[in-house]
């Protein structure tokens, strides 16, 4: 039986998907060679990086509004650096979230002056910051749109004159957002677009060129823009794949489909964890991610009793991460409605238990 699959990241992907990359990986395109074995630079494989890059432009609203879009290598930790290297000439601002944010905090003071301009880890990181004052003279804003790991998910962003610069790894291609606020959008495939080893970034093209320091090559956007993302070998596989998502999301429908079905998983599980008395939610209800939803056992002796019910009901992935503790269930774009609905009946079946 197919789990239902709650896994932070990497993540579930769509069975269609999976159905297709395998079928890659023994004949591509009728080639009688698998996707990984042929050259990057061969047309099959250079249509597949095209169509990646217009499909992630397209699907965020963004084609011919000077964007480009890359399919990059190192996850979004190496972003964290990127980022800096190729944006901060002096000093930038951080909005501090969470662990992701903190790490990438912490790689940009490499670079230059950082101002935490807010921070919500008063509580453990369980709200988001707002009626903060960014101060001006920044180079740019950085924030995380989704905090995997707290269960927090920013819903209006901040205004700035500095270039806004987004952390989007676990909620991109998830809901509708006007996408051309952002100078700068990135995001490691293994959340809700593809397997871990190719991370998307989207940048405009424009706010790149104005640092003064050398910039080597592999960590220049720019080198990556001029070369189609091609400067070197790229991800072959996540990055077919990563293709094959977005495909399936625009015969979907697009972000507003997809948005459509993550609200109604989202309400089904938030409204349990609200009158379920057995359980309580972590973040502010305000600020309660769709992606990633945090809760706890009110006794915690059920845990054990908890825990072999999921198992039972074929419930993978649902452990907290260890700074938070307790559950937490992703629900990122191709986790099925059906899928929520068996932990809640499982969620309900310990409340009849008691
Ligand atoms: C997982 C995650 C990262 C780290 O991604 P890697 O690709 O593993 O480097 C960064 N930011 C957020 C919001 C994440 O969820």
């Amino acid at each position: 039986m197919k789990k239902h699959n709650f896994s932070a990241g990497p993540c579930i992907l769509p069975q269609e998907v999976m159905q297709k990359a395998s079928e890659a990986v023994l004949d591509f395109n009728g080639l009688g060679l698998s996707l990984i074995e042929i050259s990057h630079r061969s047309k099959d494989f250079v249509a597949v990086m095209e169509k990646a890059r217009s499909l992630a432009l397209e699907l965020l609203g963004l084609e011919g509004k000077g964007y480009k879009a890359l399919f990059l290598q190192g996850g979004a930790s190496t972003e964290f650096l990127m980022v800096a290297y190729n944006l901060l000439e002096n000093k930038a601002g951080y909005i501090n979230t969470g662990a992701w944010s903190d790490k990438a905090i912490k790689e940009a003071k490499l670079f230059g002056e950082v101002v935490e301009v807010a921070s919500s880890k008063d509580k453990n990181f369980n709200y988001i910051p707002k009626n903060y004052t960014v101060p001006s003279g920044l180079d740019y804003l950085h924030i995380t749109s989704n905090n995997t790991i707290f269960g927090t998910q920013v819903k209006e962003f901040p205004k700035t004159d500095a270039m806004l610069v987004c952390d989007m790894s676990s909620d991109i291609f998830s809901r509708q957002l006007d996408f051309s606020q952002f100078d700068l959008i990135y995001a490691g495939a293994q959340k809700n677009m593809g397997p871990a080893g190719t991370t998307l970034v989207v940048v405009k093209e424009s706010v790149l060129g104005k640092v003064s320091r050398k910039i080597p090559s592999m960590l220049n956007y720019q080198v990556h823009i001029d070369k189609d993302s091609m400067f070197n070998t790229p991800a072959v596989f996540p990055v077919y794949v990563s293709m094959l998502t977005l495909e399936w999301l625009k015969d979907l429908g697009g972000i507003p489909a997809i948005e459509e079905i993550n609200d109604k998983k989202a309400q089904l599980l938030y409204s349990e964890i609200e009158l379920n008395p057995m359980f309580t939610g972590f973040a502010e209800k305000a600020d309660r991610s769709n992606m990633n939803a945090t809760f706890n056992l009110t006794d915690d002796a059920l845990k054990e009793t908890f825990d072999a019910m999921c198992k039972e009901a074929g419930i993978n992935g649902l452990n907290g991460h260890r700074s938070v503790g307790g559950y937490r269930a992703s629900m990122y774009n191709a986790l099925s409605l059906e899928s929520v609905g068996t932990l809640v009946d499982v969620m309900s079946e310990l409340e009849r238990k008691g």
